[in-house]
């Protein structure tokens, strides 16, 4: 669980090593996601936005692995989607959905 708990972190903080930042630091890297070939992978874009992520939580909804429909809408960005995750309370299982987003 420590290393869910540090993702999450770099989430939060905006450290997550996507292909986008890297190359905004000067990694000779090509900055598209390598799903969809059409985007700047960023954070958002790769756990929101792109179509097999959207893919990943529609299928983690379907098998019930997460009792909760993300907003798919990349507007909000992944920190607003945690916190509205998080502010819906109920009982929104946070740790599948860190889990989750570790496995996109
Ligand atoms: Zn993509």
């Amino acid at each position: 669980m420590p290393k869910l708990k540090i993702f999450l972190w770099q989430i939060c903080h905006a450290l997550v090593h996507t292909r986008g930042t890297l190359a905004q630091r000067g990694t000779p890297i090509d900055c598209h996601c390598p799903f969809c070939h059409i985007m700047i992978e960023d954070t958002t874009h790769l756990f929101l936005g792109c179509a097999i992520s959207q893919d990943c939580w529609r299928l983690a909804v379907f098998h019930n692995w997460l009792n909760m429909n993300p907003q798919f809408d990349p507007q909000i960005g992944i920190l607003q989607m945690l916190s509205d995750a998080k502010a819906a309370g109920l009982a929104i299982k946070m740790d599948r959905l860190v889990v989750l987003l570790w496995g996109i």
